[in-house]
């Protein structure tokens, strides 16, 4: 690893001034299970690492009037324990719960799992289909992006250089809706996602309103599986819909071979943990 200057700052406001100053060479540090790696392994080389970890204004999961508001530091552990994620996002719970091991999900937070843009982070698929959003504050202002948007292809955002992801958020829970995460890795612990869904839905007198699909590890960056949404909105649940929906579901993927699975398994895989979702969902509906 390089020599590098190494800064804490005290507040978000002087995190903003560093990066603008830094044009490009200053990379946020949060809880470095991403970055360190990077600067270590892959030849990643700032000049000037921005330690934020100390900025407790960017910790922490309250209501905030008709949003779930997640701080970017808020660990995977402490998203997978909240009362309020899963009782607002059961999607979102499940996935941190399913990142790395232990030490892990103490240490890496939401915010770098979003920024760090992997097809195979564990929270982006359930951030896609709980509508979630981004605030991207630089000395400018701020704004809020869809999480969807935000994503332009493996480890490429639309995040600026100047800009810090400030907050997280998505609708409470409508009544009706759920959620849920399903992810296959090689082992237990400790494994990248070979492919993964996640379904948000809405259950309208049995049938299905403002379904969202998203589909990890099998495109160049999580992506949602429209077509399928469409087949189940305004359907019962039942053998032959699950049947439809998850022969459909492949033709949305863009999967590559790598050392984790080869393309063709990928797509098997997703139509598998679709399936297991919805025989889920199934079994509940019809014991009301
Ligand atoms: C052994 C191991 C196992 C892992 N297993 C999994 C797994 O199963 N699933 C999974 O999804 N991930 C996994 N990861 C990846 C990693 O743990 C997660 O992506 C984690 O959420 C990253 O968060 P962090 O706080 O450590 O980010 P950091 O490493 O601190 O930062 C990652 C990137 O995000 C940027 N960043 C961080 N915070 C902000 C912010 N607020 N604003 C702007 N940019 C920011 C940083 O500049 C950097 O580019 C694993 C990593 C390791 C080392």
């Amino acid at each position: 690893m390089d020599v590098f200057r190494y800064l804490a700052p005290e507040s978000v406001e002087e995190t903003l001034q560093l990066l603008d100053e830094g044009a490009g060479g200053v990379k946020v540090l949060a809880g470095g299970t991403d970055l360190l790696v990077q600067m270590k392994e892959r030849g990643l080389r700032p000049g000037l690492v921005l330690d934020v970890a100390g900025l407790h204004e960017l910790r922490g999961i309250r209501m905030e009037g008709k949003y779930v508001w997640i701080g970017p530091l808020t660990t995977h552990w402490d998203l997978a324990h909240s009362a309020l994620i899963r009782e607002h996002g059961l999607a979102l719970a499940q996935g941190a719960s399913k990142v790395g091991s232990p030490q892990i999900r103490h240490r890496g937070t939401i915010g770098g799992n979003i920024a760090n843009a992997s097809p195979a982070a564990d929270t982006v698929p359930p951030l896609v289909v709980l509508e979630a959003e981004v605030e991207l504050r630089s000395l400018n202002g701020s704004h809020w992006l869809p999480v969807e948007s935000l994503m332009e292809g493996p480890s490429r955002t639309a995040l600026r250089p100047k800009e810090l992801i400030t907050g997280v958020r998505f609708p409470h829970r409508a009544p009706g809706s759920r959620s849920q995460y399903e992810k296959f890795g090689s082992r237990q612990a400790l494994s990248i996602a070979v492919a993964s869904v996640a379904v948000a839905a809405v259950q309208e007198k049995g049938r299905f309103a403002r379904v969202r699909i998203a589909l990890g590890s099998v495109s160049p960056t999580v992506v949602r599986a429209t077509r399928v949404e469409e087949i189940l909105t305004g359907e019962a649940l039942g053998e032959d819909l699950i049947a439809q929906a998850t022969a459909s579901v492949a033709q949305q993927c863009r999967p590559i071979d790598d050392v984790r699975g080869s393309a063709w398994y990928r797509c098997q895989l997703v139509e598998a943990l679709l399936a297991r979702i919805l025989l889920c969902w199934g079994e509940e509906w019809m014991a009301g």
